[in-house]
């Protein structure tokens, strides 16, 4: 399939609580955001984004040589945070 082939998704929302659609947007790293929530009041739907926020955070800072989270490393780890470069001097 073609990169720039139109996909059309067909997703069953009739249930969903809450709903968060980003697409490409207008300008060059511009995202359009539409969000929704059913059922669900906004602070509970906030909840629940920062949630998934600060997982994916954590996940995307997991230090790749020991698997420590946000710059903190297990004491063998050869990445030194204080360490530009992250050389292990
Ligand atoms: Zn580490």
């Amino acid at each position: 399939m073609p990169e720039n082939e139109v996909q059309l998704a067909m997703i069953d929302g009739r249930d969903a609580l809450l709903m968060v659609l980003v697409k490409p947007g207008s300008g060059d790293g511009m995202v359009a955001v539409d969000a929704h929530c059913n059922g669900l009041d906004k602070m509970q739907a906030a909840k629940i984004l920062m949630h998934i926020a600060r997982s994916w955070k954590a996940e995307a800072e997991r230090c790749v040589k020991c698997g420590g989270p946000g710059g903190v490393h297990d004491p063998a780890c050869i990445v030194h945070p204080d360490h530009a470069d992250g050389s292990a001097r």
